[in-house]
């Protein structure tokens, strides 16, 4: 027993810590009745009516919120079990710590579905931030095209001046040539 409950605080702190700004909403599940299945309890295994391994679980209901229990593994399989084995864990919790934990259950619920709330506004928000982007770049891009295609314009005509004084200043040394030679 003092194993157990110095491991069940342990593994607390740890799981508080490493839940600090880290939850993952999509791997997320609320608490719901006999979850966790512990597997590996620490000491001899309990064996339910059909012989099997009894993995211990906790019970949600209202009468029993959060007190572990062992009961037969068939009921995981979904196949016929002896629902008579039942062992209780823990002590019976005394009626004011029933009332907070399912308070807590029940705050549990509630800021979950605001996480849940928030989570999808929050990618809402991001898609209508990246469309408008997108949107902008498609206008940017089209202005660039014509602004390019201005400026090229603007290189050939500058290209046919330049020849044409080119060719006036040819023609012009030869008629200079052709005055020297007379
Ligand atoms: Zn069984």
């Amino acid at each position: 027993m003092n194993s157990s409950s110095s491991q069940g605080s342990s593994s607390r702190s740890a799981r508080s810590a490493s839940r600090v700004g880290s939850l993952d909403m999509d791997a997320y599940t609320l608490i719901k009745s006999s979850y966790p299945v512990e597997w590996d309890y620490g000491g001899d295994p309990i064996m339910c009516f059909c012989h099997k391994i009894a993995p211990r679980w906790t019970s949600w209901t209202n009468g029993n919120p959060g007190r572990r229990f062992y009961g037969c593994p068939k009921f995981l399989e979904g196949k016929p079990y002896c629902k008579k084995f039942h062992v209780w864990h823990d002590e019976s919790f005394p009626d004011r710590a029933k009332e907070v934990i399912l308070e807590l259950k029940d705050r549990e619920k509630l800021l979950f579905n605001e996480a849940r709330f928030w989570k999808n506004q929050a990618k809402m928000v991001r898609q209508s931030a990246v469309d408008y982007v997108e949107a902008e770049l498609i206008e940017e891009n089209a202005l660039l095209k014509q602004e390019c295609g201005y400026l090229r314009s603007k290189l050939q005509d500058g290209k046919r001046w330049k020849w044409g004084k080119m060719s006036f200043v040819v023609g012009f040394i030869f008629y200079a040539v052709s005055l020297f030679k007379m």
